[in-house]
């Protein structure tokens, strides 16, 4: 009955992350899948969320509505739009997803049943791979646009304007909030201006993929620019929230979708279909995690205590980015590396070929993704100099 069933290809994060377990060698370091380590490369339960967690001992296990917590997704939207909601949230419709990932998919699909037909997607080159395979499996064309400059390590501004321009109106472009996954390399405020002008004469429609927002800059308004600028320009638009790597909840699945509309008389029926299309998926969102984020977004003090933790988590990232570019820049390893430094978030996009990565994985154990991303998380006094070492290697091979 199954024998036709063909193998599906190895995630391209999880897959190296699997290797890494797999390897017993004592010298081996994760450089791969983005998820926050501390100094002494131990995942970190938040103290905001360990308090939340203390007042919500007991809490009842009942099912949630289908669109998840109300409180929490009135508190999600306007931690990502803030100031710029301003009674817009009469226009705006969110609904509780199983994180990052589920607002993804749940929006997609409501491109698919409700935009013209045919109406594709643009991802960016590169970017995070499961937007490309979201795209395909909720059946919706997707296609790329420029993003990346591999001779500067820098943004291709005018190659993404171009693709902007180039692209059907009306046609759906996925940006990275913030801190762009894979490269680290985001739009200036005058780029986002210039970008968003220019996606509204194409009357296109953003998709703010949210995964970051706190981490780039450690502040909550500053990473959220980007999105504010596509609300108050008008734009009827798409955002998926994630609070996996902000809150660290990755395995809580805990995140959000709003879409904001031009009238709010079509808000009860775009709920209708969302509540639709979620009860056939899977009924309801898990509870915890979102009870988690609703208490400490609710609580002023809890809340200040997490903004002062993303601050040091992304402090310590910062802090990582300058070591390791020394210590690479100290062994007069050939090119260029402060886009080390320049880049921002979780990543870095080293500029190391597939060979040099090779290297790094058989000879040093050191796991990183194939395109040459390094989860700057994964490093600390540790390994810098190791990692470092190899690295200087692998140039020289
Ligand atoms: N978008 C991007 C760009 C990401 O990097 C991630 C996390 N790796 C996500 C979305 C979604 O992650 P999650 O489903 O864990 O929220």
């Amino acid at each position: 009955l199954f024998s036709g069933v063909p193998t599906a290809p190895v995630d391209p994060i999880l897959g190296v992350s699997m290797a890494y377990k797999q390897d017993t060698s004592p010298q081996k370091v994760d450089i791969s899948v983005g998820a926050y380590r501390d100094g002494d490369g131990k995942p970190y339960v938040l103290k905001c969320v360990f308090e939340a967690e203390k007042r919500l001992l007991g809490a009842p296990k009942e099912y949630l509505p289908i669109d998840g917590i109300p409180e929490f997704n009135k508190l999600s939207a306007k931690l990502l739009y803030g100031d710029a909601m301003n009674g817009k949230e009469k226009r705006m419709v969110t609904v509780q997803t199983l994180s990052g990932t589920g607002a993804l998919r749940i929006g997609v699909i409501f491109i698919r049943k409700y935009l013209p037909a045919g109406t594709t997607v643009y991802i960016s080159r590169p970017s995070w791979a499961n937007h490309h395979n979201i795209c395909k499996e909720s059946g919706v064309p997707s296609a790329e646009y420029t993003y990346y400059d591999p001779q500067t390590k820098g943004l291709n501004f005018q190659g993404m304007m171009n693709d902007i321009k180039n692209a059907p109106s009306g046609s759906v472009f996925v940006l990275h909030l913030c801190a762009h996954n894979p490269t680290g390399v985001d739009p200036t405020p005058e780029q986002w201006n210039q970008i968003a002008q220019l996606m509204k004469e194409k009357r296109h429609i953003p998709f703010m993929d949210c995964a970051y927002q706190g981490y780039a800059s450690g502040d909550l308004d500053r990473d959220a620019y980007s999105a504010r600028l596509f609300l108050n320009s008008g734009f009827e638009m798409f955002s998926a929230q994630s609070f996996s790597k902000n809150f660290g909840l990755y395995g809580e699945r805990t995140g959000a979708l709003t879409i904001v509309t031009h009238n709010e008389k079509y808000i009860p029926a775009m709920l209708s279909q969302l509540k639709m299309d979620i009860r056939a998926m899977y009924s309801s969102p898990p509870t915890h995690g979102a009870r988690l984020v609703q208490t400490v977004l609710s609580d002023p003090q809890l809340t200040k205590l997490w903004v002062d933790e993303l601050k040091v988590m992304s402090g310590r990232i910062k802090d990582v980015r300058k070591k390791l570019m020394d210590a690479i820049v100290q062994r007069k390893v050939p090119g260029t590396w402060n886009h080390i430094v320049d880049q921002i978030g979780m990543f870095t996009y080293t500029g190391l070929n597939p060979q040099q990565v090779e290297i790094l994985v058989k000879k040093y154990h050191i796991y990183l993704l194939a395109s040459g991303r390094v989860s700057l998380a994964g490093l600390n006094d540790n390994n810098i100099n190791y990692v470092a070492d190899a690295i200087a290697d692998a140039v020289a091979s």
